[in-house]
């Protein structure tokens, strides 16, 4: 299911609840995608449900969307905008978004990343910040993007890790994500893309 607003994502949340406390647990690991906004009493019932907040990434540092936020929040509740950290700490799974071409000009997972450990604008295009205490490391922004987003699908023992026995589903980079600013990685070009072992995007098709 799909939230923006906290409302909403606490009417998902009781959802999930409600069924489970009618049905037991299923062993599905249900999302709320967006989560926007959560409010903080609610942050801990991710992980007590078991549930998933699939994060938007292109909310997560000021964009041309973040005058109309101001104006409908209010400066500080704008500010509440994608609490990855607080989540984070409060045991939720996340996993990173794809809902999200809608509002942005493309899907480059790198801008989302680098807004993800530095909550400013990639490209310098809008001041300030949105969250600025939220954002995380890089070694915890990573998952999002492999071992937790392979979780969420239930594919977590086929792919999401490089590991004997596992789907080779991997990039290829010109250098380590490590220690390169927020702004290098905005701007990362994947050289080659493997699935499955087999190169299906980059240099070795040629
Ligand atoms: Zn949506």
């Amino acid at each position: 299911m799909h939230a923006v607003g906290d409302r909403a994502a606490r009417a998902g949340l009781d959802a999930v609840e409600s069924v489970r406390a009618s049905n037991g647990q299923s062993g599905l690991r249900h999302e709320i995608g967006h989560t926007a906004f959560v409010h903080a009493d609610d942050h801990p019932r991710f992980k007590l449900l078991g549930m998933v907040a699939d994060m938007s990434p292109r909310l997560w540092f000021p964009n041309p969307v973040t005058p109309g936020q101001v104006k409908v929040l209010g400066p500080v509740r704008t500010q509440r905008c994608h609490q990855i950290k607080s989540l984070m700490l409060a045991g939720a799974e996340l996993t990173y978004g794809s809902d999200w071409p809608a509002a942005a000009a493309d899907a480059n997972p790198w801008v989302g990343l680098a807004g993800m450990i530095s909550r400013r604008n990639p490209f310098g295009l809008f001041p300030g910040f949105v969250g600025e205490a939220e954002a995380i490391r890089i070694e915890e922004a990573l998952p999002l993007f492999t071992t937790q987003a392979a979780r969420s699908m239930g594919l977590e023992n086929v792919t999401g890790r490089l590991k004997a026995g596992m789907s080779a589903d991997f990039i290829r980079l010109a250098k380590p994500l490590n220690g390169q600013s927020a702004e290098e990685i905005a701007k990362t070009k994947v050289l080659e893309t493997y699935f499955e072992g087999r190169c299906v995007y980059g240099m070795s098709l040629a």
